[in-house]
Parts: structure tokens; sequence; C-alpha cells
């Protein structure tokens, strides 16, 4: 009986090294109104739709500041206005 002829499977080494695929720059969405940036687009979606370009809903009782939002103006008050009552005025 004849023996089969060995195959010889010569595994190729594998030269392949890994490459580093860092980027120094990170993709950030950024707003076409203010320019704030974000990394998420969910984020920038929200920020258009929430935040930018919106008109101001509240506004301080004490000084002309007006926000988008109830918390910042009850922020602003227990900064610029200490001892008074913190309350809002809303503007709709
Ligand atoms: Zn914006
Ligand atoms: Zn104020």
């Amino acid at each position: 009986m004849e023996s089969k002829g060995s195959d010889d499977d010569e595994k190729p080494f594998s030269s392949r090294s890994r490459r580093n695929g860092l980027k120094c720059t990170v993709d950030r969405h950024m707003c076409s109104r203010c320019s704030k940036s974000y990394i998420h687009a969910w984020h920038l979606k929200r920020h258009t739709k929430f935040e930018c370009g919106q008109e101001p809903k509240v506004q301080c009782p004490y000084c002309a500041v007006k926000m988008k939002q109830r918390g910042h103006v009850y922020r602003h008050i227990r900064q610029c206005h200490r001892g008074k009552n913190v309350y809002v005025i809303d503007l709709n």
C-alpha cells in the first residue's frame, strides 16, 4: 500500500499587523445656528428642537433676564437675587 502523499498545508504566516485606526478628530454634530457641537446626533436634534432658536418662555421677575426653562431662572434667582422669592414670569 502506498502511503498517501503528505499534504503539507503550510499555513501562511500571518504578517498582518494591526493598524491603529485611531483618529484624533471626532466627528461632532454641529448646530448651524449657534455652532454648538455635540457628539451624538440625537443630542443635536434635541438641541435644535428644544433649545436652539426657541423663544425664551420665562423671565426673571427681578431683572430683564429671559430663559427658555424655568429651572434656569430659578437657578439664576438663587445666584443673582439672593433672599428673593424664587418664581418666574411666564411670557406665554
Ligand atoms: Zn444651536
Ligand atoms: Zn434676575
